[in-house]
C-alpha cells in the first residue's frame, strides 16, 4: 500500500484517504448489532464525539446514523422543529440550497435567506430578517464546501439567541477542525465520518442538544433523530448499523484524538492549504476566495484561461490525483482542492509539480 502507484490521492472533500489504521479497523472481526460488544462500540463512538468539543453528555445526545452526510443533515431537519415550527434556511451554496428542499419536502413551513454562491452572511441582515417576522430556527452550513467559504457561526449564533431562534447546523465538512460554537441557542450540528474526522463512508452523526429534542416532531421513519437518540442512550440500536464503517470511525477518533483534537487538525490543514495555494500561486492560479474567509478544510481556484477542468482533472488522476469540480454554475470556472485526510507535504509537492507541468506544456 505504500507504493505510490496503489495509493491514490484524494483531494476531494470526502471520502478522504485513509490512515493505514482506520483501514484495517474496516476489517475487524464480525459483529451481530443485538450484542454487548456492538454496544460497547457504539458507546465508545459517542463519548468519543462528545469529546471532540468537550460537550457534556447530560446536555447533548450524540446521535449515530448509518447513511452519509446528508442522512445526518436531513434527520436533523425532519426532526429538530417542531410541529409549528418556521424555518429561516441559509443559502449560499449547494449545501445551504440542499436543506431548503429537505425543509419542503417535509412540509416544513420556512424561508430562505438567498445570498450570492460564496457570499458573506452579513450578521445585521440576518436580523433584519428574524425581526421581519418570526422564526423558531435558523438553518445554516458551517463550512459550504460549494466554495470553501467558512460561515461565522460565532457572529451567527448570538443574533439568534437575541431572538429566542434556535440553530441547526450543518458542520459536515467542518467537524473536526473548525471551532464549533455549541452556544445555548445550538439545536443541532450534523456531520460525518468521513471528512474531518478521517473515518470510512457509512457513518454520520447529528450532536443535538437533549432540551431540543424533546420539542422536536417526528416526519421520517428511518431518520428521526429521537428514535435513534431513545435506542441509543439505552444501549440498543433501531436498525442494522454500518458496522465496519463504526469500527473505523472509532478508530479515526481515537486517531484524531492522539493528533492534538480539531486545533491540531486545523493547523495541519491550514499548514497543507497554504503550501497549495502558494504553489499554484507561483504558477499563476488564483485563488477564488480569501484566505481569510475559506475553511481550512478546502479552497477553490479559478480555472487557468484555456485549461479546461476535465483535462486538468484527468491529467492529475494518471498522476494519482483526484481534484473535485465546481458545482452548479461554477462547474466551468473553478477546480477545487481538500486537504483533509492522509495527506503529507511530499504529496503536495508532487502536486505542484504535476499541475505546472499540465499548465506549461
Ligand atoms: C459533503 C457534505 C455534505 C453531505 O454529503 P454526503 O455526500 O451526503 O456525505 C453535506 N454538507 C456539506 C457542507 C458537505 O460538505
Amino acid at each position: 500500500m505504500n507504493d505510490i502507484k496503489d495509493r491514490e490521492i484524494l483531494l476531494n472533500p470526502g471520502p478522504v484517504t485513509l490512515t493505514e489504521r482506520v483501514r484495517a479497523a474496516l476489517g475487524a472481526p464480525d459483529l451481530c448489532h443485538r450484542e454487548a460488544e456492538f454496544f460497547d462500540l457504539q458507546d465508545d463512538i459517542r463519548q468519543r464525539l462528545l469529546a471532540v468539543y468537550a460537550l457534556d453528555g447530560n446536555r447533548w445526545a450524540p446521535v449515530l446514523i448509518s447513511g452519509s452526510g446528508t442522512a445526518a443533515v436531513e434527520s436533523m431537519m425532519a426532526s429538530l422543529p417542531g410541529a409549528d415550527a418556521r424555518v429561516l434556511v441559509i443559502d449560499n451554496g449547494v449545501y445551504g440550497e440542499r436543506m431548503a428542499r429537505m425543509a419542503a419536502i417535509h412540509g416544513i413551513d420556512h424561508d430562505t435567506m438567498t445570498l450570492e454562491w460564496g457570499a458573506w452572511i452579513d450578521p445585521a441582515a440576518l436580523r433584519a430578517r428574524l425581526q421581519s417576522r418570526a422564526f423558531s430556527h435558523v438553518a445554516v452550513v458551517h463550512h459550504e464546501t460549494t466554495t470553501g467559504r467558512l460561515n461565522d457561526l460565532s457572529a451567527i449564533a448570538p443574533v439568534c439567541a437575541e431572538h429566542g431562534v434556535q440553530l441547526l447546523v450543518d458542520a459536515v465538512s467542518s467537524f473536526g477542525a473548525e471551532d464549533i460554537v455549541f452556544a445555548d441557542c445550538v439545536a443541532g450540528v450534523a456531520a460525518t465520518a468521513n471528512k474531518c474526522l478521517h473515518g470510512a463512508p457509512g457513518a454520520a452523526f447529528v450532536i443535538t442538544r437533549r432540551s431540543a429534542l424533546a420539542q422536536g416532531q417526528t416526519r421520517a421513519l428511518y431518520l428521526d433523530l429521537a428514535g435513534y437518540a431513545a435506542k441509543q442512550d439505552a444501549r440498543g440500536t433501531p436498525f442494522t448499523p454500518g458496522v465496519p464503517a463504526f469500527h473505523a470511525l472509532a478508530a479515526a477518533l481515537a486517531e484524531h484524538a492522539e493528533n492534538g483534537g480539531w486545533r491540531a487538525r486545523r493547523d495541519r490543514y491550514r499548514e497543507l492549504a497554504g503550501q497549495v495555494a502558494d504553489g499554484l500561486a507561483a504558477l499563476g492560479i488564483e485563488a477564488a476566495l480569501a484566505a481569510d474567509q475559506s475553511s481550512c478544510v478546502l479552497r477553490s481556484y479559478r480555472l487557468p484561461d484555456g485549461l479546461s477542468y476535465e483535462v486538468l482533472h484527468d491529467q492529475l488522476k494518471t498522476a494519482g490525483f483526484v481534484i473535485y469540480a465546481g458545482q452548479g454554475s461554477l462547474a466551468r470556472s473553478i477546480f477545487r482542492i481538500s486537504t483533509m485526510g492522509a495527506i503529507e507535504q511530499s504529496d503536495v509537492v508532487r502536486l505542484i509539480k504535476r499541475i505546472g507541468e499540465i499548465t506549461h506544456s
